[in-house]
C-alpha cells in the first residue's frame, strides 16, 4: 500500500473516529484489516486461511495454530476492551503535548491508574523504529541530568533521582533546529558517549560539542568534530551557557513537557520511554501543526457550522478500501 491515506485508511476527525468505530467487533475487524489485508494467513506455517472460533481467535486450517488479530501486538493480553484502546491511541496522537495517565484513567473511566499507565507506556513503546536514520549534517551533543523531583518541591511526590542523559541536536542554517535524539548514560565517560555519537549521528556529520574529555576521539570515530570551550566563551564575555544552544533549547523544551503533561512524575526506570515519546513529538512538530506566522490571521468571513457528531455507523470503511487496491 502507498502511504495512508485520512478519511480512507484511518480517521480524519473525531467524527470519522466515532462513526467507523463504534463497537469492539469494529475495531477488532479494524486490526485484522491491517494485519491481514488479503485475509488471514497464519503466522505459523504460513498458509492462507482459517476458522474464526468462538472466543474470537482464528485456528489456522492447515496446522490447528490458534491465534489472534492482537498477539504479538501492543493489545495483547489485556481486558481493556478495543473501544477504549482505541479511543486512548486516538488522544496520545492527538493531542499535541500527549496525555497523562491520570487524565486517560479519568476520561475513558478505567479502573486504576496503573492500568491507564500501562497502556500508555505500550503505546510509547512502539513509538521508535529500530531502523531509523541516524542524525546527519551538523549536529550538536550534549549531557544533562533530566528527571528526578522538581527542583525546590520538599517531600515531593516524585521519589526518582536526575539522570543523566545525552541530547543530540540537528542544527539547521542559521539558527533553525532539526531532529533531535536522547538516551540515558551510565556517566559522562567516553565509554558511554562515543556509543550515543555513534548510534544516533550518522558518520561524515559534523559534531560540536563543548570541551569536555568525554568527547575526546570523535575525530576518530569518523566525525568532523567541532569543541567549543567554556573557557574560551567566558574569555570573549559570552554567555557559556549558550555554547550549545540547540541542546539547550530542546534539554529545557523536555524538562517542561516532562513537568506539564506528566507533573514531572517519572521514575527513573521508565525515563526513557519518555524521552522516546518527547523525541517522537519533537521531531514530528512541523508536520503536526503549522508554524507560527508573523501576520495574525483574520477570521474567515463565512461561517462554517460543524456537522453534528450524531452520525450513522460508518460500515467499516477500510474494507472498501481494501478493494480499491485489490482492484
Ligand atoms: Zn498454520
Amino acid at each position: 500500500m502507498a502511504s495512508p491515506r485520512g478519511g480512507v485508511h484511518y480517521p480524519r476527525s473525531l467524527g470519522e473516529f466515532q462513526a467507523w468505530f463504534r463497537t469492539d467487533a469494529d475495531c477488532l475487524d479494524y486490526l485484522e484489516w491491517v494485519r491481514w489485508p488479503r485475509g488471514f494467513v497464519c503466522p505459523r506455517c504460513g498458509h492462507s486461511g482459517g476458522w474464526r472460533l468462538s472466543d474470537g481467535r482464528i485456528m489456522c486450517a492447515a496446522c490447528g495454530h490458534r491465534t489472534s488479530v492482537t498477539a504479538g501486538t501492543i493489545f495483547d493480553r489485556t481486558r481493556t476492551p478495543l473501544t477504549v484502546w482505541f479511543t486512548a491511541c486516538w488522544s496520545f496522537a492527538t493531542a499535541k503535548d500527549g496525555i497523562s495517565a491520570l487524565s486517560l484513567q479519568k476520561a475513558l473511566e478505567i479502573g486504576s491508574q496503573q492500568t491507564a499507565w500501562a497502556m500508555l507506556h505500550r503505546l510509547r513503546s512502539v513509538l521508535v523504529r529500530p531502523d531509523r536514520d541516524r542524525l546527519s549534517g551538523t549536529v550538536e551533543v550534549d549531557e544533562t541530568y533530566i528527571g528526578g523531583d522538581e527542583p525546590g518541591l520538599r517531600g515531593g511526590r516524585a521519589k526518582g533521582k536526575k539522570v543523566l542523559t545525552g541530547i543530540a541536536v540537528e542544527v539547521t542554517e542559521p539558527k533553525g533546529i532539526g531532529r533531535c535524539r536522547m538516551a540515558l548514560l551510565a556517566d559522562g565517560s567516553s565509554a558511554s558517549l562515543h556509543p550515543f555519537v555513534t548510534s544516533q549521528i550518522e558518520p561524515g556529520a559534523k559534531v560540536i560539542t563543548d570541551a569536555w574529555m568525554g568527547y575526546h576521539g570523535l575525530a576518530g570515530l569518523g566525525y568532523a568534530h567541532q569543541r567549543r570551550s567554556q573557557r574560551a566563551a567566558r574569555a570573549r564575555g559570552d554567555d557559556p551557557g549558550e555554547l550549545l544552544p540547540a541542546v539547550h533549547r530542546v534539554a529545557s523544551l523536555a524538562k517542561r513537557w516532562l513537568l506539564s503533561t506528566h507533573q514531572g512524575s517519572v521514575d527513573e526506570a521508565h525515563l526513557q520511554s519518555y524521552l522516546d515519546e518527547f523525541t517522537f513529538r519533537f521531531n514530528r512538530r512541523r508536520v503536526a501543526g503549522k508554524r507560527p506566522r508573523k501576520i495574525p490571521p483574520t477570521p474567515p468571513v463565512t461561517r462554517g457550522h460543524p456537522p453534528s457528531l450524531e452520525r450513522p455507523p460508518a460500515e467499516r470503511p477500510w474494507r472498501a478500501a481494501y478493494l480499491d487496491y485489490s482492484g
